[in-house]
């Protein structure tokens, strides 16, 4: 096969057999495609897209190239919930021991922060000695035992995929909702989990701000998991505005442990419980929506979610005292208060904003070798629909100077900028937002909400 000939073949529109799909995808990751002629096809595909066989051929082709997990001891379905990212979303870290309190098993891979996202990895080693880094026995022995871990990308995941994401990087075609879709589902099918639920971002802090957009990549990952025998549904979610109170690895994580005690933000807990309550479904475990919903709700009252958290904190090496004492979690020396200049309305609480206030106070990532601050973030004050007056808190800025001098960048006007620029107050009290703004089934059929 010649490269230069597929290249030509999608940048006329046709369609590439799963040969074809199979050689560009092998051929690029053995190093036998050079990176000019990958980018040159990745750019075609940004342009005339994929059909829904070429999109599952070269997700498989991209798990092929690396390992699949799998789970010999286990007899259960193996369910898991995907999140395409956000601000403030700190979902995973709650739901999972939520979920996994009802028995269901979770083998969760996550990732770290990047630029204005946050990561579930980054925010779980806000606890002392949290360990992600596991073999595939011990993800087995943590699993049987547990029944839930979070866990790092190996090395062996889709190596495809990495070369490919690092390409796309720097070829301006990340943003290309075939690429996305294949991107995310080759490394969950390589996870080796049976039923997924996706949590699709829409929004200013979102990868999809258009709603369309978000139902249309919702759609893709939907369609390649069933084709590669997934049990797949979706949610549609908001991220205009950040999640929760608190933004930033330590902040989040402790909000986490406010959310499975029962005394968490109001939207992130009603987040976690539909999730919940999908994975819940997923897992078999009630047969209508309704109870499931009931059920979560219930159980991050009685204690058994905190628990399993602590359990889950245990088993992977960190301190459970954290789910006990939210006290232990990193802190911050320094804070700057964003005060509202004038009396009125949040109208407008730009997400992408917060996370670029929370990242230039050393809580995000430059690059993937940037340092962290696990104490610095934003506390929003305000959120959405909340009146104001004149002088109160908006937003209280948190980081720590004093590791300036061990290297961490940190940059005040610009979080203060970013936060100014983020609010936005008005003279009438704004609708409500949806929180939920839609769901799809594994037919793509779309309820909204
Ligand atoms: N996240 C991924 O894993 N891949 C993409 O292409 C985009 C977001």
């Amino acid at each position: 096969m010649d490269p230069y000939e597929l290249i030509m073949k999608k940048r006329d529109g046709g369609e590439l057999s799963s040969r074809e799909v199979k050689y560009m995808v092998e051929g690029f990751t053995d190093g036998e495609i050079p990176d000019y002629q990958m980018a040159a096809w990745l750019m075609a595909v940004w342009f005339k897209g994929m059909t829904g066989p070429e999109r599952a051929i070269f997700t498989r082709s991209m798990v092929d190239t690396g390992v699949t997990l799998s789970y010999p001891r286990i007899e259960e379905k193996l369910v898991d919930k995907h999140s395409t990212g956000g601000v403030g979303d700190g979902a995973s870290l709650a739901l999972v021991p939520l979920v996994a309190s009802f028995g269901v098993k979770i083998p969760m891979m996550s990732g770290r922060g990047l630029g204005h996202t946050g990561g579930t990895l980054d925010k779980l080693e806000s606890i002392n000695g949290f360990q992600v880094e596991f073999s595939e026995a011990e993800i087995n022995r943590l699993l049987d035992r547990t029944g839930a871990l979070i866990m790092g990308q190996t090395g062996e995941v889709a190596p495809a995929d990495k070369k490919m994401y690092a390409l796309r990087d720097v070829t301006a075609t990340v943003d290309s909702i075939d690429l996305i879709a294949g991107s995310i589902m080759s490394k969950k099918i390589a996870e080796g989990m049976d039923a997924l639920i996706l949590d699709v971002k829409t929004g200013a802090g979102a990868f999809m701000k258009e709603y369309e957009d978000a139902v249309e990549l919702a759609r893709a990952m939907i369609e390649i998991g069933v084709e590669l025998g997934k049990q797949m549904g979706a949610l549609i979610t908001d991220m205009e505005q950040p999640l929760g109170k608190l933004v930033g690895n330590g902040l989040e994580m402790k909000q986490a442990v406010e959310i499975v005690r029962g005394e968490g933000p109001e939207d992130l807990t009603e987040l976690v419980c539909y999730l919940g309550a999908e994975m819940l479904l997923m897992a078999d475990k009630f047969d209508r929506f309704e109870a499931a919903l009931e059920a979560a709700q219930k159980r991050i009252k009685t204690g058994q979610a905190a628990d399993k958290l602590a359990e889950i904190v245990a088993a992977q090496s960190g301190d459970p005292e954290f789910v006990e004492n939210t006290e232990l979690f990193p802190k911050h020396d320094d804070e700057f208060v964003v005060r509202a200049v004038e009396d009125g309305f949040v109208g407008g609480l730009n997400a992408y904003q917060v996370g670029m206030a929370a990242k230039a106070l050393g809580a995000g990532r430059e690059t993937m070798e940037s340092q962290l601050d696990y104490g610095a973030g934003v506390i929003l004050e305000k959120k959405l629909g909340d009146p104001v007056e004149a002088g109160e808190p908006l937003a209280v800025l948190c980081y720590n100077e004093a590791l300036s001098e061990k290297g961490l960048k940190i940059d005040l006007e610009t979080a203060k900028e970013r936060i100014d620029n983020a609010y936005e107050i008005v003279g009438e009290k704004p609708r409500k937002r949806k929180l939920i703004h839609a769901r799809l089934d594994a037919a793509g059929q779309l309820e909204e909400f």
